[in-house]
């Protein structure tokens, strides 16, 4: 299927020819619809199936769709195990965003550097946050961000994230997000771990490739 068949609006279509992307790889084609029609969804997904663009398009497309409130909350919380995913994944999100009239606040967070520059981007508040457990919870803990409104949660490479030994600041940050909201888990492989963190994360999950 054509990109323009999966219900992107010109702005995302645009985004998408800019950066030579010719047809939507097997995961975007499976997992766009889905995302966009609203429901949770449980993905195989490898680096290099293009499953960031998988779930930043239709994270975007709502970005556009929704009324922008005075002020701003956070919407989407994209958990990752590493810094370098965390960038990578903040890379997409601002390329793909960089020509909407109104582009979308984004806060990368992940530990190993200072945090006051991250407390001091995050005053004002973000529309979409990428970030690892461990960074996150200090910065929730410091008052500088709330997920109380988070209507979107993203889970990428969860295998590496349980591998990583994040499984317990996961539950904490899942006990702090509203339980109605849409949930995206994508996982290279699925041990009996990573297998029972998707189910009790993800209600009736279109599946992708499992
Ligand atoms: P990922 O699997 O998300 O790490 O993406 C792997 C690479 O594929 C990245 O460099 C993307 O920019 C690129 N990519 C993603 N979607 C497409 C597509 N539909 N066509 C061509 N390249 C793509």
């Amino acid at each position: 299927m054509p990109f323009s068949h999966l219900g992107l609006s010109s702005a995302l279509l645009n985004a998408v020819q800019a950066r030579a992307y010719q047809q939507p790889t097997a995961i975007q084609n499976d997992v766009i619809p889905s995302l966009l029609a609203g429901r949770d969804v449980l993905a195989t997904a490898q680096t290099g199936s293009g499953k960031t663009a998988a779930y930043c398009l239709p994270i975007l497309e709502r970005y556009l769709q929704q009324k922008k409130p005075a002020h701003r909350t956070v919407q989407t919380l994209i958990l990752v195990p590493t810094r370098e995913l965390a960038v990578q994944v903040g890379d997409t999100l601002r390329s793909l965003s960089q020509a909407f009239s109104q582009s979308p606040k984004l806060a990368v967070l992940f530990g190993g550097i200072s945090i006051n520059p991250q407390m001091l981007h995050l005053r004002g508040g973000a529309d979409i946050v990428i970030a690892t457990p461990g960074r996150l919870l200090d910065l929730v803990s410091k008052n500088s961000l709330k997920l109380d409104e988070v209507s979107c949660l993203v889970l990428d490479e969860a295998d590496r994230m349980l591998a990583l030994g994040f499984a317990d600041e996961l539950q904490q940050v899942l006990k702090l997000l509203p339980a109605q909201r849409q949930n995206c888990f994508f996982s290279a492989t699925f041990a009996p771990n990573v297998t029972s963190l998707a189910e009790a994360l993800l209600h009736d999950p279109h599946r992708v490739n499992i």
